[in-house]
């Protein structure tokens, strides 16, 4: 691949994910608020009412049940961790659209971020309802019961950047995705103002391995996931990948008609896309 570790050898790449995610998933709810100072929230926010400015109509016909099989927005949220998006996207269904004819399904290649989100869920009302299921998976070749053309709407929040073949991602995603489905992608971009550029340079390096070793008791996990930031394409570059997937996109430019939209500066990015 172009991006990211070229000095691990593929294979060894699953497992250091696997290590990283497993040292840190019961402080990572914490670590992100710390690290982000709360502000990953509003791009998590923000995430997911761009994705779902509304629902199909037919999901706010009181009678979708009464008219033939009832009709559900699936969606898959890959490299979902904790649930993080899933819980916004029910939420946001409920409390938005008064719909729960939603479910989001979550796969992660980690059991320990995985048990986390069960965890949460438990304290919900989705708990135990056909609404929100977790999945052991890896989002380069998804688990063989997601069916080819059966997803509405695929979400991948802070877990692209993890993954070996960027491109191996998106054709799963687009694979899955039913025709007109859409994709969402949120992830670190780069920061294009140089000075805030320094700020964030120094930031990062500095602060976030010490925070990684207050909170979580492991500053090399922290180490790497900036330096997993830093690999990552550059806005333009992921777009066209996405472009390269077979996914129509807005224009190779950032804001109101273009593929993608950056948040703070450009800390955070979401790319987003339709399978034609
Ligand atoms: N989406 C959540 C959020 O925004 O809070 C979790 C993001 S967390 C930084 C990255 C997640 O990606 C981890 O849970 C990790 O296990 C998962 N992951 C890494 N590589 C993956 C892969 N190839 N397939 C599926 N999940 C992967």
């Amino acid at each position: 691949t172009h991006f990211g570790f070229r000095q691990v050898p593929e294979e060894q790449k699953e497992a250091l994910v696997g290590d990283v995610f497993s040292s840190v998933a019961s402080s990572y709810d914490r670590m992100n608020d710390a690290m982000s100072l709360g502000i990953h929230r509003l791009w998590k926010d923000s995430f997911v009412s761009s994705l779902l400015p509304r629902l199909p109509p037919s999901f706010h016909d009181p009678d979708n049940s009464a008219s033939g099989p009832q009709k559900i927005f699936k969606c898959l949220d890959v490299a979902g961790g904790t649930g993080d998006i899933a819980l916004r996207i029910l939420d946001r269904a409920r409390d938005k659209f008064a719909c729960r004819d939603v479910e989001v399904e979550v796969v992660d290649l980690n059991e320990g971020m995985l048990n986390e989100g069960r965890k949460r869920v438990a304290k919900t009302m989705y708990y135990n309802t056909p609404q929100i299921r977790f999945t052991h998976g890896n989002a380069q070749s998804l688990p063989s019961h997601i069916a080819n053309n059966s997803i509405d709407l695929y979400t991948i929040a802070f877990g692209i950047r993890n993954c070996t073949s960027l491109p191996a991602v998106l054709s799963e995603a687009h694979r899955v995705l039913k025709p007109g489905g859409k994709i969402g992608v949120l992830e670190f971009g780069k920061v294009t103002n140089p000075l805030f550029k320094e700020v964030y340079r120094q930031y990062s390096f500095s602060f976030i391995p010490i925070l990684g070793k207050i909170i979580a008791g492991d500053a090399d996990s922290y180490q790497y996931l900036i330096e997993s930031i830093e690999r990552f394409p550059s806005q333009p570059e992921f777009a066209k990948l996405m472009q390269e997937a077979g996914f129509k996109t807005g224009q190779l430019r950032e804001g109101k008609g273009g593929a993608w939209t950056d948040h703070t500066g450009g800390i955070a990015t979401v790319w987003t896309g339709v399978k034609a």
